[in-house]
């Protein structure tokens, strides 16, 4: 089996967060898959700690964000992106539901963190930030934004509504994406930084879901909200030639991070099973080929390999990041092949161990593996995009 080993320095902080996942997030782990809605007061704690944490440079268990442009130079660099995967695979082996409640850890932190201008950076630090994409009448094809922003004296205007956004009630603000112009395409798609009690901005309701329960996921309204122009995220020339890329560039950082997330559930799941299935005295066996072994420890090695795959291309894309290599290939391999098998793993760990009813996690993890292969992209617009690079199509001529 490959097995490239991550830098010792990324040692005290993996050991960090799994401390935190195995002692804050496991034992409450069901009681706010029961409690949805309910806000985990435990996170607060832990949050604060964690802002200490990348204040200092050293975090690795958030969204902060990571930006491009910090020195400029070329080779191997901070591995803050590196950093940032492997404290979450480690989160999210205690829990999903509960990273993506931590205040100040939203979708929204990580865009701010790589697209605002440094002085935006410096506004919007310690603003727990939710990410408004999806509309009702889209969700894949985000180039559909069809929420306007029109400018008028030194504010935006922003009328339109979002769905499934996650954090979207108890976040402090919103990163809205909005179009400036719909005649002008994808190009004039920006995002605004929208702040909680800014009049127009309404949350309509929070959803009642499959899985990641301990997470809100909010229905936003903005009527003739006023945001002030120094909101919008980036810059605001619309440039045709350019097009997208900058509101994309988000998916770059938050994709091999959903993908790491679908590694720490993946992995979860998979030591419960061995466990279980080592009680029942089932071996699993790395010495001898699968077909000879019992037909549920040849089911596991199969599960464990597509684990170490996807662990090893959300690596691969998180490390391009932090060495300046364009990483979009990458970031939508890690995400299509972490997305399904975690989905896979998941759902055949419940069928091996029989672990159904809500005495196991295992239960709850089947739940929540599904939308890591739906958020920051689906499975299949992943594929999408892989192929698009790999034969060199534009996403006019491959749809
Ligand atoms: C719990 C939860 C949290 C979320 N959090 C956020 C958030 O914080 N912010 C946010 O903006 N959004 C969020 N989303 C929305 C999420 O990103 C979308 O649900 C996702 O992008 C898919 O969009 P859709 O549901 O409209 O599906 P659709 O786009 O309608 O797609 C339906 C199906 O068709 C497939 N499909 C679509 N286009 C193609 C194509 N060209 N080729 C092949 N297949 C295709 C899709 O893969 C999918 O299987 C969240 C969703 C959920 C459920």
């Amino acid at each position: 089996m490959i097995n490239l080993e991550i830098p010792k320095k990324a040692g005290a902080l993996i050991n960090q967060a799994y401390q935190a996942a195995a002692e804050v997030f496991r034992p409450i782990s069901r009681k706010y898959d029961r409690a949805e809605h309910t806000y985990p007061a435990e996170l607060d704690m832990f949050a604060a700690l964690l802002d200490g944490l990348n204040s200092s440079g050293e975090g690795g268990a958030g969204a902060a964000g990571v930006r491009r442009n910090d020195d400029g130079g070329k080779g191997n660099r901070n591995g803050a992106n590196l950093n940032l995967v492997l404290g979450t695979m480690e989160m999210c082996w205690g829990d999903v539901g509960l990273l993506l409640a931590m205040p100040r850890q939203g979708l929204g932190n990580a865009a701010i963190g790589s697209v605002a201008t440094d002085e935006q950076l410096k506004r919007f630090s310690g603003l727990w930030a939710a990410m408004a994409i999806t509309e009702p009448e889209f969700g894949s094809d985000s180039a559909a934004v069809s929420t306007t922003a029109r400018l008028d004296g030194d504010s935006y205007v922003l009328n339109g509504e979002k769905i499934f956004v996650t954090s979207g009630e108890r976040a402090d603000a919103v990163v809205v994406w909005a179009t400036l112009d719909k005649s002008k395409g994808r190009a004039a798609i920006k995002s605004f930084v929208v702040e909680k009690g800014t009049p127009g901005f309404e949350v309509v309701r929070v959803e009642h879901k499959l899985g990641i329960r301990a997470s809100d996921t909010a229905v936003l309204r903005f009527e003739n909200c006023r945001v002030p122009r120094e909101n919008l995220l980036g810059t605001p020339e619309i440039d045709t030639a350019k097009g997208f890329a900058g509101v994309m560039q988000t998916f770059d950082n938050t994709r091999p991070l959903v993908a790491a997330m679908a590694v720490g559930v993946a992995r979860a799941a998979l030591e419960e099973t061995r466990r279980i299935l080592e009680e029942a005295g089932i071996a699993i066996d790395y010495d001898r080929p699968a077909h000879i072994q019992h037909a549920a420890a040849a089911a596991f090695l199969q599960l464990e390999a597509d684990y170490e795959a996807a662990y090893l291309l959300t690596l691969e894309s998180a490390w391009m990041a932090d060495n300046r290599q364009p990483n979009s290939l990458q970031a939508s391999m890690a995400k299509a092949k972490a997305g399904r098998s975690v989905v896979e793993i998941a759902l055949k760990c419940v069928e091996l161990t029989g672990a159904y009813t809500e005495e196991s996690l295992l239960e709850k993890w089947s739940r929540d593996a599904k939308i890591l292969d739906i958020f920051e992209g689906t499975q299949q617009i992943q594929q999408l995009i892989v192929a698009r690079r790999v034969l060199g199509k534009s996403s006019a001529e491959l749809k």
